[in-house]
């Protein structure tokens, strides 16, 4: 049945249970690579330091909230010179480092962010079963990246006026 699910998730994890409750769906996952990149010298390694429950908010399932159980590890650098020894392995596809749900629930939560606002955001994303608080909303528009400058084509007369 797991199978099935497997393509809920981002390409890089596999999960291994769907748990329902009343408020939530839980979906424990691991990652499946065997392996992973030091974040600061690239070396790939295979040894295993420890591993940590990482929760994830993710995107609504059938209006109900979602959240990763992600069971997550920590690498030894391969790399005798490389200064950093241990580190947190890194899933681009599904998470930024240190964040707290997933760049694609993030995605959701900015657009709501930008259609509505921050007070009204974390109302309209409660509904909607990804909830943010307005405050963090805020902090995401003004930390998004602008949107590419389209240069004017038409010069009107008072654009050449002023370059003058
Ligand atoms: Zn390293």
């Amino acid at each position: 049945m797991l199978q099935a699910f497997r393509s809920l998730v981002s390409s890089e994890l596999s999960i291994v249970e769907i748990l329902p409750q009343t408020d939530r769906v839980v979906l424990v996952a691991r990652p499946k690579s065997a392996v992973s990149l030091c974040p600061y010298c690239g070396c790939q390694t295979g040894r295993v330091h420890s591993h940590y429950v990482r929760r994830l908010a993710d995107l609504p399932w059938q209006g109900r909230v979602v959240e990763i159980r992600l069971h997550a590890r920590r690498f030894r650098c391969a790399n005798l010179q490389c200064p950093r020894r241990i580190f947190t392995e890194r899933l681009p596809a599904t998470v930024r480092p240190k964040a707290r749900r997933t760049t694609r629930l993030g995605e959701s939560q900015l657009a709501i962010g930008f259609a509505v606002g921050g007070e009204p955001g974390w109302r309209l994303a409660r509904k909607l079963a990804m909830p943010v608080s307005g405050d963090t909303l805020l902090r995401m528009i003004h930390s998004a990246p602008l949107p590419d400058f389209v240069a004017p084509t038409v010069v009107g007369i008072d654009d050449w006026a002023w370059r003058r």
